[in-house]
């Protein structure tokens, strides 16, 4: 028997999860967090609990598992990569399950930075698997399962495979198809192609730009447009101040690469840029670790903050708050909350595009307003997405050809958007494309 579980990331974007149940085993795919709910907690220095989380509405309702008598058959919880909406509920859930906790070393080294800085601890195995590498699961039976390395925009990203008796079970959340990455390998096309030689059962996958008639492009094209406002335009006198995803390793490298084109040192800011720096570097990811300054702390920024003020033009700032999240460094410096003054032509560079949600929108748009009254020139949407649109998605079904669609990572628009491109594609609804909500299972034929 074969079941597939929506738990979480089926009715929103974000707080993913995913069950697959064979027979008496239970393998979790992801535990992430609902990232509209906790806008501000991150910046925070207090810790919520796993109570508090959930009433917030942060946690995917994993309480399923319970009521379906699972719970004590979960083998694993195997996490796709190091974003939060599919890592950052692990601190909370996955003590409660006998399970051992798998992820790419970055993945896994992201874990271990978010535990000790909530002073966390799990009581579960943490175990590390390179990226195309593979490791058993025993259950009443025992499972290979692969990382089988896929692009996106943080690094190590997994596709992830689970050889079942019934068939390969394939968990691609998150996805982009960047045939030119500027950091890091390519999809392993080579793998998926054999795996879908053998065949392939089902595929659960990323349709959050299902809707969106697009190609994504590549990382090398934020690279471009990066590189147009450093070099073509005046900024000679001016601050440079860069917000980007503190996750998006290749963005790091490249603005860090640009900046030190353009003469100036290069300066980190903000905590959570320092939790994802720090884990890339401590697994040799983070190429550029040794030719920046990285102040994480409060009273490290406001220092350093004083420094760049009397000499603006020697430095390039890289920090948290493109969402205009409170407490970030550009929230603060847009309240004049710390030792740094925007002076006119002062250029901000949002390498990142708003998170469509009302509270993301509205916060940047004050933070704008802000922004603006120290008449500073804001540069926004130097950013290519990290999810692949309707054209990736049709390409990744052509190349693994899965028995099952199953479309994720989005509410009901956007899974029907990914299932109308699979019945396009000679798939039909319900019998080999299936549209799920949280809290409901579907049985594999
Ligand atoms: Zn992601």
């Amino acid at each position: 028997m074969l079941k597939i579980h929506a738990i979480g990331g089926y009715n929103e974007v974000g707080k993913n999860m995913t069950a697959l149940q064979i027979d008496d085993d239970v393998i979790l795919f992801d535990a992430g967090l609902f990232l509209p709910a906790i806008v501000g907690v991150q910046e925070r220095e207090k810790v919520p609990t796993e109570r508090g989380m959930r009433s917030i509405g942060a946690l995917p309702d994993d309480l399923y598992l319970e009521k379906h008598n699972l719970r004590d058959k979960v083998r694993a919880i195997l996490v796709s990569h190091a974003h939060l909406d599919h890592v950052g509920g692990i601190p909370y859930l996955a003590p409660r399950y006998k399970a051992k906790v798998l992820g790419t070393p970055f993945t896994m080294e992201f874990l271990k930075t978010l535990l000790e800085d909530n002073k966390h601890s799990l009581p579960n195995e943490i175990v590390r698997v390179k990226p195309n590498g593979h490791y058993f699961i025993k259950g009443k039976k025992d499972y290979r399962v692969e990382f089988i390395n896929i692009t996106h925009s943080t690094i190590q990203c997994a596709l992830i495979a689970v050889h079942t008796p019934q068939g390969v079970i394939m968990y691609a959340n998150d996805y982009k198809l960047d045939n030119s990455p500027v950091f890091g390998e390519k999809t392993n096309y080579q793998r998926l192609k054999e795996l879908s030689k053998q065949g392939v059962k089902a595929l659960i996958v990323d349709c959050l730009y299902a809707p969106d008639d697009r190609k994504t492009p590549s990382e090398k094209i934020a690279k471009g447009l990066l590189e147009d406002v450093f070099y073509t335009t005046e900024n000679q006198k001016s601050a440079i101040i860069v917000s980007t995803f503190s996750s998006h390793i290749a963005r790091l490298k490249t603005i860090t690469e640009i900046g030190r084109k353009i003469g100036r040192e290069v300066i980190f800011m903000g905590r959570s840029l320092s939790k994802y720096v720090n884990a890339a570097n401590s697994v040799g990811q983070a190429p550029f670790r040794n030719q920046i300054y990285l102040a994480s702390f409060r009273k490290q920024v406001e220092k350093t903050l004083k420094r760049i003020n009397k000499d603006r033009h020697r430095y390039l700032i890289v920090c948290t708050g493109h969402q205009g999240e409170p407490g970030a460094i550009l929230d603060r410096l847009s309240r004049n909350q710390l030792p740094f003054k925007l002076n006119k032509e002062d250029q901000i560079l949002f390498s990142s595009k708003t998170i469509p949600s009302p509270i993301n929108e509205e916060n940047k748009q004050e933070l704008e307003r802000r922004l603006k009254k120290s008449n500073v020139r804001i540069f926004d949407n130097l950013h290519v997405s990290g999810h692949g649109g309707r054209e990736d998605l049709r390409e990744l079904i052509k190349l693994i050809k899965p028995e099952h669609v199953i479309p994720s990572h989005g509410d009901i628009k956007k899974l029907t958007a990914g299932a109308n491109l699979a019945q396009e594609m000679g798939y039909s609804l319900n019998k080999t494309v299936h549209i799920l909500e949280n809290g409901k299972e579907i049985l594999l034929k």
